[in-house]
């Protein structure tokens, strides 16, 4: 049996009312933010609008007028703020006031569920429509679709559980929202309240703003005038609101060209990155315009993927207005905007880089992952990324960030290579395998220490010249150090090396001696075009088969050990095996290599046996 109420009658989506539930009780101190997410969802409607203008016939109400009519009632206590945008048709109000599809949103209640709850955290996440119950009572949405043979609704919710939907013959095109204020908010039914609140921001909207019949701001697209008559708040403020950012920017890059193209643009790099918050991945936010009308809001390819982190407008005469969104993101126009703008923003890094370093460590630290990423997808870029890298390095003290550059002014003007190495810390580098040969010879490795770091490097196969390699590799020729010690004869340099091939045949590709090593008996060195240690892990980590090594073992002929080793060969061969044995384990574990460690327990057992008879 249902009743008409029934019928009308939808729940809110368990997510929403988790959010709904955040937004009323502890998101915001500052309420007064509802106001701009209203009147920015507005905005994006007639922009939406003005583009179906362009390409639809059939346009519902097509003489209205594009504004946002906002009507204060102090009696009342309701705020009200109609648009003539696009609308929403019964369907698309369920679908966009009933649901959360945002990754981001979910993202976020996801970590309030795990008692993340930390302030700052919080403040960084707009909530769009839903922050209008911060202030109300109840809520009214009038709405009507731009389409023409659509019906007009009126959805309304007090926030709770749940909301209704009823037709309404009287809505007009666009959205009509009334906030019925709650007692102690009746301040944003005030003419004066509502007006300080759209200063700020209201000069950005590109359509008239009218509040109790008053037109209240003049449409100018900032980005169009001159750098002297902004101020930093204009900029800040800007950024606010079409990014619906919660930080300040962090960098405001404001430039035009005309040549090759003609483009304004104005480009900011937020304080925060979400993506460390764990929030998924971010959306594009540069929006394209064509003299001041948007095409797209969050166009894709305008910019490669790992600028995805930049927000803010471009702007060039050279579009058609009327091209589709599908076609004009593949066309060689975009393409070189993309080009363009990409390297000027990485000019400016660079400017940033020398001219103010801790600044730019500072950006690097939160937004340096992109420029990896960067590095790994976008080669022509390659080598500007490459020089934007920050890293600590054997020659500098702990904490010390170095890069390429310096690396480069540094070395000797014959080292034709760059060494580097991947670890888990700076600790594990300095305590592994590999350094010490470096060390004795006086050439600096860069120590990188993000998991993305190897698949990075293995990405860049040089920097201005010098070629990119890994300091575990085999086929590194290291001239000879002199070194404490005398060397293995030849003779019995040959005989250790052929026992051991023959005694380690299923564990090691092949055994070498050199003057590479200047403490430790032995090595484990990852043959050329094998993945090393850190690519392994992370293929293990991927699921992937990992095609099985034989890492080149290479031995010191002037350590203590060997020189032992040697001479065990003919007096006593099954110790002499049972060492060789070992000293691999201990290569390989030390080099990460090491995949079946139970044998090893047992073999020390039966060295110690051998010890203490
Ligand atoms: P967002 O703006 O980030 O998408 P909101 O919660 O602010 O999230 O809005 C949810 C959705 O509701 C919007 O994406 C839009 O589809 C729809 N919407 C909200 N306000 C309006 C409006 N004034 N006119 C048309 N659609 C709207
Ligand atoms: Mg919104």
């Amino acid at each position: 049996m249902s009743t008409a109420t029934e019928e009308h009658t939808h729940s809110f989506q368990a997510e929403v009312r988790q959010l709904l539930d955040i937004v009323i009780h502890s998101l915001y101190t500052d309420k007064e933010i509802f106001v701009r997410e209203l009147v920015s969802n507005a905005s994006d409607a007639l922009e939406k609008m003005r583009l179906k203008q362009l390409t639809e016939k059939d346009v519902f109400e097509a003489d209205r007028e594009l504004e946002i009519a906002i009507t204060v009632d102090e009696e009342a206590k309701t705020l009200t703020i109609a648009d003539s945008g696009i609308g929403m048709n019964k369907e698309e109000l369920v679908e966009n006031l009933g649901t959360i599809a945002h990754s981001g949103t979910k993202a976020f209640l996801e970590k309030m569920k795990d008692g993340g709850t930390d302030a700052d955290v919080i403040g960084q996440f707009g909530v769009g429509f839903y922050s209008a119950f911060m202030a109300a009572d109840h809520v009214e949405v009038a709405s009507h679709s731009w389409e023409k043979d659509s019906t007009g609704n009126t959805w309304s919710s007090d926030g709770a559980t749940g909301y209704s939907i009823d037709e309404n013959p009287d809505a007009q095109r666009g959205c009509s929202i009334t906030v019925h204020l709650k007692d102690d908010m009746d301040e944003f039914s005030k003419v004066a309240r509502i007006k300080a609140i759209l200063e700020k921001y209201s000069n950005f909207v590109s359509f008239p703003i009218k509040l109790n019949d008053e037109h209240i701001n003049k449409v100018e697209a900032l980005w169009l005038k001159n750098k002297k008559d902004i101020t930093d708040e204009q900029y800040t403020e800007f950024y606010k609101f079409t990014s619906h950012s919660f930080d300040d920017p962090r960098h405001t890059m404001h430039f035009s060209a005309d040549a090759p193209l003609s483009i304004h643009a104005l480009l900011f790099t937020p304080t925060e990155n979400t993506e460390q918050f764990g929030m998924g991945q971010m959306e594009a936010g540069v929006s394209l315009y064509c003299r001041k009308v948007l095409i797209d809001a969050k166009p894709e390819k305008l910019l490669p993927e790992w600028l995805r982190f930049l927000r803010g407008v471009i702007d060039s005469e050279d579009l058609p207005l009327n091209i589709s969104r599908e076609s004009m993101q593949d066309s060689a126009l975009v393409q070189k905007l993309n080009k363009l703008i990409t390297k000027r923003y990485l000019k400016f890094l660079e400017k940033e880089a020398k001219n103010e370093p801790e600044k730019f460590l500072d950006f690097y630290q939160k937004f340096g992952r992109f420029l990896k990423e960067g590095i790994a997808t976008s080669y022509e870029h390659q080598e500007q990324l490459a020089g934007l890298l920050r890293f600590e390095s054997s020659l500098e003290d702990k904490g010390t960030q170095t890069n390429f550059a310096q690396y480069i002014d540094r070395a000797k003007e014959e080292q034709e290579n760059i060494y580097y190495l991947t670890g888990q810390s700076r600790d594990a580098i300095e305590n592994g395998p590999y350094l010490e040969a470096f060390k004795a010879r006086g050439l600096e490795v860069c120590f990188f220490t993000e998991a993305v770091d190897q698949y990075v490097l293995e990405a860049l196969p040089e920097f201005k010249g010098k070629k990119l390699v890994s300091a575990d590799r085999a086929e590194i020729d290291l001239e000879d150090v002199a070194a404490e010690g005398k060397e293995l004869s030849k003779k019995d340099s040959k005989n250790l090396i052929k026992f051991l091939e023959e005694e380690l045949t299923d564990r090691i590709g092949y055994v070498e001696s050199s003057g590479r090593l200047v403490d430790s008996p032995v090595a484990a060195l990852t043959p050329k075009e094998a993945p090393n240690a850190q690519m392994r892990a992370m293929m293990q980590a991927m699921g992937q088969d990992m095609p099985s090594v034989k890492a080149t073992l290479e031995i010191n002929t002037r350590h203590n050990v060997i020189h032992g080793l040697s001479k065990l060969i003919e007096s006593d061969t099954d110790t002499a095996k049972l060492i060789a044995q070992q000293l691999t384990d201990n290569a390989l574990l030390s080099a990460g290599l090491l995949e079946n460690t139970h044998q090893m327990s047992s073999r020390m057992n039966q060295l110690i046996e051998k010890l203490v008879k």
